[in-house]
């Protein structure tokens, strides 16, 4: 029988910590990492987010009015830098000309209003749209990046390759508990990165013991 979410969330807590998951000091910076952390590693996006903050650049206002060039120079070690400088100043103009300047304002509205908000802006999807209202705003959704789908699958915990779908399902399971819900996101990646990678190295992993993937390898 494959593992409940809830035991899965349980049993992956004892295994990694991930209580400082996603460090930052405001919610418009979760946002900033969110953006720039597409297609790179977090290393690139930390470094980044130094450059802005040395430069004054993870406040609202300076952020939108900042020349666009300095800001590309800043977000290049994270790739696609025009895509991103032009993302960011996107983000930050609509925070300031629609919430005055407050990215908390536009987080605390009703939730699928600030997801469709979110997603209305250059190069926001699903997957940025929920890490900024989680970890940003602190609001109960999930993201269910395709780590988390590759897991959840493999494990028979759950059946959707679909974004939406197992968005949905994982909310419905945890309810409207943030904390578990930005838990289990970073329980999974943490565990996609270690052992369920594209070839899964199942030995010593913590779901071995009731996997579907691994009981029909062996
Ligand atoms: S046992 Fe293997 S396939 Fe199953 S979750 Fe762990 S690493 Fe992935």
């Amino acid at each position: 029988m494959p593992w409940t979410i809830e035991e899965v969330l349980s049993l992956l807590r004892n295994e990694y910590d991930v209580q400082s998951w996603w460090p930052s000091s405001s919610a418009f910076e979760v946002a900033l990492g969110a953006i720039l952390t597409q297609q790179t590693r977090w290393e690139n996006v930390l470094l980044c987010l130094d450059s802005l903050r040395d430069h004054g650049l993870l406040d609202v206002e300076r952020l939108a009015e900042t020349d666009i060039h300095i800001l590309e120079e800043l977000v290049r070690p994270c790739g696609f830098y025009r895509q991103k400088a032009h993302r960011l100043q996107s983000l930050a103009r609509h925070v300031l000309d629609t919430h005055g300047g407050e990215i908390s304002h536009m987080l605390q509205g009703e939730l699928d209003e600030c997801r469709e908000e979110l997603l209305s802006l250059p190069g926001i999807g699903p997957e940025t749209a929920d890490s900024i209202l989680l970890y940003g705003g602190g609001r109960p959704v999930f993201v269910a990046s395709s780590y988390c789908l590759r897991v959840l699958n493999r494990t028979g915990a759950c059946s959707s390759q679909d974004y939406e779908a197992m968005r949905k399902k994982m909310e419905e399971e945890l309810g409207p508990d943030s904390l578990a819900l930005g838990d289990l996101y970073a329980l999974l990646v943490e565990l996609a990165k270690e052992h369920c990678r594209k070839l899964p190295i199942c030995r010593g992993c913590p779901l071995e013991t009731r996997c579907s993937f691994k009981a029909g390898r062996t």
